[in-house]
């Protein structure tokens, strides 16, 4: 099916209002058919932008924010090729300004779904219908919840998930930091800058953290780990945290802790929400989507790349990384098509012959 046969099926090509060449307003078309829509504006999907952009392909990104993801919540970055000091925000915007300089557009736009129309993807979005071949999903993942009473009820009165947003809001004050992966540990230390103490708790006995994060909030004195132990209750008073209820693991006995921070780092879950993947589309049992070699998932023309694809970890590098295969796959993909023989009807040979199926 051609890209204008499709839109024109789901009245995609739409009006909005522009200006004509003397500047007086009129309604332009405002054209949704895209060769790759890109969903997510992390670094996953500024990097699938610019290599689809460089490709001249016509492309969209699609992200409900401001683009950036999650290098927006990054203060340093040390572990970027390149860089031996950068901040999130500003890798964010050295990376869309590059997406753009390539001609790709950047759209504010909620994804709400992602079906199937012939060989075709439409992505629906709150504010209307885009037409595409491919689409390389980059949405990223959300920190989970622990799911205790007073987490809910002190979000943002005390309860965070976001050092760098939220940490100097703590100045001088005792801070909990939830988690034994990369996050905790990395995001604990970063909070000695503003508290005065800090305990890491985590339900097991070694952490999962890279030995030389862990070996750096032991070395901090305003660190104490706090392990074997998990943290059953945040409780409060007039609206701010004041006191987490913690229970050890081996001895079963819980204890109070007063402090009036309590940071939540135990892991992402994929932002897939919407689209019913788990009925189509091959995923982990955490929701993360599997991807072959080239990143393409179990639905042919859907790409998965970044935190939202399983896999190993979830760095900026291997974000962008990902992207690039799927970009540069998608780019072969849609140049084969341009030179696919068009096809021919069946029927001028007549019905199918059963003595020459499979000779
Ligand atoms: P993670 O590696 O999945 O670690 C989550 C931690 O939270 C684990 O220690 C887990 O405990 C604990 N946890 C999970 N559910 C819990 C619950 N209900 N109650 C208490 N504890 C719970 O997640 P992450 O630290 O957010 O890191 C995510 C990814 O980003 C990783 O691949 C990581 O390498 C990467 N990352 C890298 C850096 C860096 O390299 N600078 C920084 C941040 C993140 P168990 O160990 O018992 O499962």
């Amino acid at each position: 099916m051609g890209l204008v046969q499709a839109a024109a099926d789901l009245g995609i090509l739409e009006y909005e209002k522009g200006l004509d060449n003397m500047g007086a307003s009129q309604p332009m078309e405002k054209d949704r058919r895209y060769d790759v829509v890109i969903i997510g504006g992390g670094p996953a999907g500024l990097t699938a932008a610019l290599y689809a952009g460089r490709a001249r392909v016509r492309t969209v990104l699609l992200e409900r924010g401001a683009p950036g993801g999650q290098l927006l919540n990054t203060e340093a970055i040390e572990d970027y090729p390149g860089f031996d000091h950068i901040t999130g925000p500003e890798l964010a915007q050295r990376m869309a300004d590059q997406a753009v300089k390539f001609g790709v557009d950047l759209e504010t736009a909620r994804v709400t779904a992602i079906r199937q129309h012939g060989d075709k993807k439409v992505v629906e979005t709150e504010d209307g219908e885009y037409l595409a071949d491919f689409v390389i999903l980059t949405a990223g993942g959300e920190p989970k919840k622990l799911g205790i009473p007073g987490e809910g009820e002190f979000q943002g009165r005390g309860v965070s998930q976001c050092a760098v947003c939220d940490g100097a809001f703590f100045k001088e004050e005792v801070v909990a930091v939830i988690g034994g992966g990369d996050a905790a540990l990395e995001e604990g230390v970063f909070l000695t800058r503003y508290a005065k103490k800090v305990y890491i708790i985590h339900r097991r006995e070694h952490f999962r953290a890279q030995a030389i994060l862990v070996e750096a909030a032991h070395k901090n004195p305003k660190v104490e780990l706090i392990t074997n132990s998990i943290v059953t209750e945040i409780k409060g008073e007039d609206g701010q945290v004041k006191e987490i209820t913690l229970k050890d693991l081996v001895s079963g006995q819980t204890r109070p802790l007063a402090v009036t921070g309590v940071f939540v780092f135990i892991g992402f879950q994929p932002n897939v929400q919407f689209f019913d993947h788990r009925d189509h589309v091959e995923h982990d049992p955490l929701g993360f989507l599997v991807t072959d070699s080239t990143m393409q998932t179990s639905l042919p023309g859907l790409y998965a790349a970044g935190d939202v694809r399983s896999q190993l970890t979830r760095q900026i590098t291997t974000a962008v990384g990902d992207a690039t295969t799927a970009a540069i796959d998608a780019v072969k993909k849609l140049e084969a098509k341009k030179h696919e023989p068009t096809p021919v009807p069946v029927d001028i040979y007549g019905p199918t012959r059963p003595d020459l199926v499979g000779s």
